[in-house]
C-alpha cells in the first residue's frame, strides 16, 4: 500500500535536480561530481539511512583543455573550425591531409567521417518488446532519436584500423548543430587525437574537399589520468535479510539534468519515501546506490557487482532509475519540448511475476509511452548503468 503522505513533493524532486545541475559539469573527478558524492551522503544521513558510505572505484579521468582544428586549402587560406576533443582520444597533434574515410586505407592521413544520430522506428521496438503501453497511439509511424549508439562509441576504431593519424567526426544532423558531444564514454584511451565538429562545419569541409586537397592541423590538449571515484551507498533495514537495490549514477557528461540529475533525484525520492515507512512495511532490506564512473566506462557499477558478488545472492531485485526526460523536437534549429515524456524503456528480467508487477505499476501510474524490454533486447546485457547485475544473475528492472 502506497503511503501518499510519505511521497516527496514534486517540487522537492525538481529542486534536487536543479541543485545538482547548478554545480556545473559533473564528469568523474570534476569538482561538481566531488560535490555530488558528498551531497548525496548528506541527504542519505538526513533521511536517517544507516551504513552511509563512499566505496572507492578506480576510474579513468578525462579533462579536455584547448583543442583546435585548422583546415588549410591549396590556395593557402586557413580556417579554424570549432571542435571538441573526443573523450579519451590521444592528447597529441597531427598535421596531415584530410581524407574521407570510406572503407579503404587512409595511411598517414587525418580521417574525416560523418556520424548521424540513429532514428529508431517504434516498429523496431515493437518487434523486441514483451509489452507496451501507448494508449494514445503515439508510437504509430513514429521514431525515437537516440543520443548514442555503438557506432558512435566506436567511431575512432575504424579510422585507427585504416591507418589514420587523426580523426575528425562530423555530427551530421545532430540537434542544435553543435560540436559538443561527450562520446565515447567507455574510458578506453585511443592512440590518435580526435575531435567532433558540427554538421554545418562538416558541410564546409566537404565543399572545400570537392574543390581540391585539404591539409588539417589537429591538436588535442587534455588530461588523461586515473583517479578514485566513489559509489555512494546507504541502507534501510526491512522485514527480512533479502535486499532490493535502488540505484542510478551521480556523474554525467555535462551539468546534465537528465544524465543523470533525474536519476539522482529519483533515487533520493525512493530513499526519502522508504525512510518514512516503518521497517515492517518495507518489502526487504533496501540498499540505495549512486554509482560513480558511469561516463568512464561504467566503472562504478562494475566495481559494485565485483566487490559485492558474495552478497548478490540475497538481492532479489535491482531497480535502476535513469534518464527520466521530456521528449523534445527540433523546430527551426531550436529544441522544443513536445509536451510528451520521452519513450520509456523498462529492461525487465523474464520472470513472469516481475513482468506482471512492472505492467501493473506502469498502468496504475499511467506511465504512457512505455516498453517492457527483455534485458537482452539490444545486447547481451541492458544498456544501462546497472548492466553487470544482469549477467551476475540478479533480477533487474532498469
Ligand atoms: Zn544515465
Amino acid at each position: 500500500m502506497l503511503r501518499e503522505d510519505a511521497v516527496p513533493a514534486e517540487d522537492q524532486i525538481y529542486n534536487w535536480i536543479e541543485e545538482v545541475f547548478r554545480q556545473g559539469v559533473r564528469r568523474p573527478g570534476y569538482p561538481a561530481d566531488r560535490w555530488a558524492e558528498q551531497w548525496i551522503q548528506d541527504r542519505f544521513r538526513e533521511f536517517g539511512l544507516e551504513g552511509v558510505r563512499a566505496e572507492p572505484v578506480v576510474t579513468p579521468y578525462w579533462e579536455p583543455l584547448r583543442s583546435s582544428l585548422v583546415a588549410v586549402r591549396t590556395n593557402g587560406t586557413e580556417a579554424e573550425i570549432p571542435c571538441l576533443a573526443l573523450p579519451f582520444s590521444s592528447p597529441s597533434h597531427s598535421e596531415a591531409p584530410l581524407v574521407a574515410l570510406d572503407g579503404g586505407a587512409v595511411n598517414g592521413a587525418i580521417a574525416f567521417c560523418e556520424l548521424p544520430l540513429l532514428r529508431v522506428p517504434h516498429a523496431w521496438y515493437e518487434s523486441r518488446a514483451t509489452w507496451q503501453f501507448d494508449p494514445d497511439g503515439s508510437f504509430v509511424t513514429a521514431s525515437q532519436l537516440l543520443p548514442t549508439t555503438l557506432p558512435g562509441q566506436q567511431a575512432m576504431e575504424s579510422a585507427i584500423a585504416a591507418g589514420a593519424c587523426g580523426f575528425v567526426g562530423v555530427l551530421a544532423g545532430h540537434p542544435g548543430n553543435l560540436c559538443e558531444y561527450y562520446v565515447p564514454y567507455d574510458g578506453k584511451p585511443r592512440s590518435i587525437p580526435g575531435v567532433w565538429i558540427s554538421g554545418q562545419d562538416g558541410e564546409r569541409l566537404k565543399s572545400w574537399l570537392a574543390e581540391g586537397p585539404l591539409v588539417a592541423r589537429l591538436k588535442v590538449d587534455a588530461r588523461r589520468a586515473s583517479i578514485t571515484s566513489f559509489n555512494i551507498v546507504g541502507e534501510l533495514p526491512g522485514g527480512d535479510d533479502e535486499a532490493v537495490i535502488v540505484g542510478s549514477h551521480h556523474d554525467g557528461p555535462w551539468a546534465s539534468a537528465v544524465e543523470d540529475g533525474s536519476g539522482i533525484a529519483l533515487v533520493l525520492a525512493q530513499a526519502a519515501y522508504w525512510s518514512r515507512v516503518p521497517p515492517t512495511e518495507r518489502p526487504h532490506r533496501l540498499i540505495f546506490l549512486l554509482n560513480g564512473g558511469h561516463m568512464s566506462g561504467g566503472t562504478g557499477q562494475a566495481e559494485f557487482v565485483r566487490s559485492h558478488r558474495d552478497e548478490l545472492e540475497h538481492v532479489v531485485l535491482e531497480v535502476h532509475l535513469e534518464h527520466a526526460a521530456s521528449e523534445v523536437s527540433e523546430v527551426g534549429g531550436e529544441l522544443h519540448p513536445t509536451g510528451r515524456p520521452e519513450t520509456r524503456w523498462w529492461f525487465t528480467s523474464r520472470i513472469p511475476r516481475l513482468e506482471a508487477a512492472v505492467r501493473e505499476a506502469i498502468e496504475a501510474e499511467d506511465l504512457r509511452r512505455s516498453y517492457i524490454l527483455p534485458p537482452t533486447a539490444f545486447r547481451e546485457k541492458p544498456t544501462t548503468d546497472a548492466a553487470n547485475f544482469y549477467p551476475a544473475g540478479v533480477p533487474v528492472v532498469n
